[in-house]
């Protein structure tokens, strides 16, 4: 889940400001800078696929029986879609990682009234929509959808006219033909099954996928559906006959015009359902192979014979230049053409992955046209437009039809702008522009509010950066330095977390390594250490450690340790091994080791001095020692850990003293580093400021 994990625990019972309660929600990410990406290479297993997930969803709890749902997607849309349904009084348990067990209801309702709030997604709002008009008609049952703000702009006219015309109770709630709606009116009413259904095709495929879903619980007689205008998106109508076949529902289709409901259709459970992982993420990985890799990426969990439509974003990639192969569930795809070709394509059958394709436009030699997109506009956001002005702000020329974008890249690479990527709480938006930062002149990408990738793909990034290599250099590490309890963890931590980056307590290390010395029975007194024989083993001790760590938990040789290195013996004991130059040095490499894309914040008493003297943002942190020995002592008592000042103040002086005047990496500002004293400052105040401090350097650079 992105931010990124961080590297060394936050919590559990410690002496440190570090382990202070929850950060403040203002320390959110608003942006994500990527580094310029320089190759890609690795395996990548891709997330269920949405359309999937939330079809397989709404059908094993509409069914007789219990379904179990293997490889689910977990994300915001089926988190909306799984409430809805447990709120319908459906059982849902989960038996695995991304497995469900959902237990259907068989048609008939278990609660009949209830509110249910859909977010921003479509593939809740619809099927529900057409499902609970026809349950709640025949079965005397009354429910409000709604969502978020842009999903009441999100047009569902069509679909609520096909639903009064079978005698559907549908009130608007809002402006009509939009969501918020109310579905039944609490009595039972026959439905007009006898006359075709006209449906419009050419707005969304959603609402004929939504009808599809929802009369064969109620299909006494056969019921016709007939598609008035253009059939958009066939290939999602597709999944949808599909899945409905799996689930003992057999359509008849005439070409694209007329699909049937055979009288007595009866949704039965199949036992168990595989979700095919999401055809449109891949897309992001075959456009990052087909830029840079020349080894190749893998894909798993989607191959070429793949029931999603989007797949076929493959031959679209492939006419630019991608060389791609692959098997049943995997996918290949290498670095072909290069630079890529300039296509001219219509869309209509690739919607969404299509999205991709305009950012591998920029990467084309000439200009790109992506026909028949006009649907973009009803999507998350107005995509054409959101498209357009982005690909603008990277140096693209982009001519924006009503139904078309036409795109021409920077002429040069001195044409590419660093650009802030603005992402209207659309999650493809921001994963296509996040192809941006392979460009030639290595530019930093930002993608404002990154967290919009939770709606379908919540670990993007942290599988992006896993499979690619920054440009060297360009991973920017912030130092925060200075004495015990000065705040530093505090610091680093709302740094590291409004930026997205990970966050290195070196501090931590040294205190490892004294619990490893006393484990091993080791003595660490001064007087002991003094001896270079025995600096030396505890210096070899320190190499081999064998650490790890996992979310918010150290282990040390499979233990865990991550309340025994957090007391106050452990810090004085860190305070000690840390003082001589075998621990010091055993620890550099694994501390510069820490370093990956975005980039690293990174505490201590001399990461700005000795361990990354070339970070491009040093900070010095103070607070006299009073103060530090007060925070101290109240962070001990609200933990119930009882203390005295006094003598928490003659450690803490101890300590300084020890760090400051020792031969080896002495506590000191870098000469280059910002001062920040934070006796009278809040946490929030020291974070906007080592915040600011970092936006104006990269202003400069
Ligand atoms: O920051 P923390 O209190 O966890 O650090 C424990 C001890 O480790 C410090 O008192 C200091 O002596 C040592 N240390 C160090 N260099 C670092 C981090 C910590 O010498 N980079």
């Amino acid at each position: 889940m992105y931010p990124p994990r961080y590297l060394i625990p936050t919590q559990s019972t410690t002496d440190k400001q570090a382990s202070a309660p929850c950060l403040p929600a203002m320390f959110q990410q608003a942006f994500l800078d990527l580094p310029p990406i320089a190759s890609a290479h690795g395996e990548v297993t891709l997330p269920g696929s949405k359309s999937i997930s939330n079809r397989v969803l709404l059908l094993a709890a509409l069914s007789h029986g219990a379904t179990e749902i293997h490889d689910i997607l977990a994300s915001d849309d089926t988190q909306v879609m799984r409430e809805s349904l447990k709120t319908l009084g459906c059982e849902i348990t989960e038996t695995g990682t991304n497995q469900l067990r959902i237990v259907g209801i068989g048609g008939q309702l278990q609660n009949k009234t209830a509110k249910l709030f859909l977010g921003n997604a479509g593939t809740a709002m619809r099927p529900l929509t057409a499902a609970l008009t026809l349950m709640a008609t025949t079965q005397g049952g009354q429910f409000e959808v709604s969502g978020v703000p842009r999903m009441h702009e999100r047009p569902i006219g069509d679909l609520v006219d096909a639903l009064r015309q079978l005698g559907g109770s549908v009130t608007d709630l809002g402006q009509a033909g939009y969501p918020p709606l109310r579905l039944g009116d609490g009595d039972t009413h026959a439905l007009q099954l006898d006359a075709p259904i006209a449906v419009r095709g050419d707005v969304s495929s959603q609402f004929l996928t939504a009808l599809l879903l929802a009369l064969p619980l109620v299909a006494t007689r056969d019921v016709v559906i007939d598609v008035v205008g253009e059939l958009i998106s066939k290939p999602y109508i597709d999944i949808t006959l599909k899945l409905l076949a799996q689930f003992g529902v057999h359509v008849q289709r005439e070409d694209w015009r007329r699909f049937t409901i055979p009288a007595g259709s009866r949704y039965t459970s199949p036992g168990q359902v595989f979700v095919e992982a999401d055809a449109s993420s891949a897309s992001y990985f075959i456009a990052l192979g087909a830029l840079g890799s020349t080894q190749g990426i893998t894909i798993q969990g989607v191959g070429l014979d793949a029931i999603q439509g989007d797949i076929r974003f493959v031959e679209a990639a492939q006419r630019m230049g991608a060389d791609v192969t692959g098997g049943p569930n995997h996918l290949c795809v290498k670095r072909g053409a290069w630079p890529l070709k300039a296509i001219d394509l219509d869309c209509n059958h690739i919607p969404d992955a299509a999205m991709t394709l305009a950012v591998m436009a920029l990467y084309a030699q000439g200009t790109t046209t992506l026909r028949n997109i006009a649907s973009w506009r009803v999507k998350e956001t107005d995509r054409l437009s959101a498209m357009a002005t982005e690909l603008r702000k990277l140096g693209a020329t982009v001519d924006e039809g009503d139904d078309y974008l036409r795109i021409t890249p920077p002429a040069t690479p001195g044409e590419w702008r660093p650009a802030a990527i603005d992402t209207y709480d659309d999650h493809r938006i921001a994963m296509c522009f996040s192809l941006a930062a392979l460009n030639p002149a290595a530019c930093v990408v930002r993608i404002n509010e990154p967290h919009c990738v939770a709606k379908t793909y919540p670990d993007y990034f942290e599988t992006l950066f896993d499979v690619t290599t920054p440009c060297v250099g360009q991973v920017p590490v912030i130092c925060i330095d200075g004495p015990t309890a000065s705040g530093k963890g505090t610091l680093s931590q709302g740094v590291a977390k409004a930026l997205g980056y990970a966050w290195l307590d070196s501090g931590a290390l040294y205190r490892l390594v004294g619990v490893a010395a006393e484990q091993a029975g080791l003595s660490t007194t001064v007087e002991a250490l003094a001896d270079p024989a025995h600096a030396a083993t505890v210096g070899e001790l320190a190499r081999n450690m064998a650490v790890r760590f996992e979310g918010e938990q150290v282990f040390l040789g499979g233990q865990d340790v991550s309340a025994a290195i957090r007391t106050e013996a452990a810090g004085m004991g860190a305070s000690r091994v840390s003082a001589i130059g075998p621990v010091r040095a055993a620890l550099m490499d694994l501390q510069q080791g820490f370093v990956r894309a975005p980039g690293l914040v990174a505490d201590g008493r001399d990461m700005g001095t000795v361990i990354f003297p070339h970070a491009p943002l040093k900070v010095f942190l103070t607070a006299s020692a009073e103060k530090r020995a007060e925070r101290r002592y109240r962070q001990l008592i609200s933990k119930g850990i009882s203390a005295n000042i006094d003598g928490l103040l003659a450690d803490l002086k101890e300590r300084d003293a020890r760090d400051t005047n020792r031969q080896h990496a002495p506590l000191k500002a870098a000469t280059d580093a910002a001062l920040l004293d934070n006796t009278d400052l809040g946490i929030e105040e020291s974070v906007q400021q080592v915040l600011s401090w970092w936006q104006s350097k990269q202003r400069k650079t």
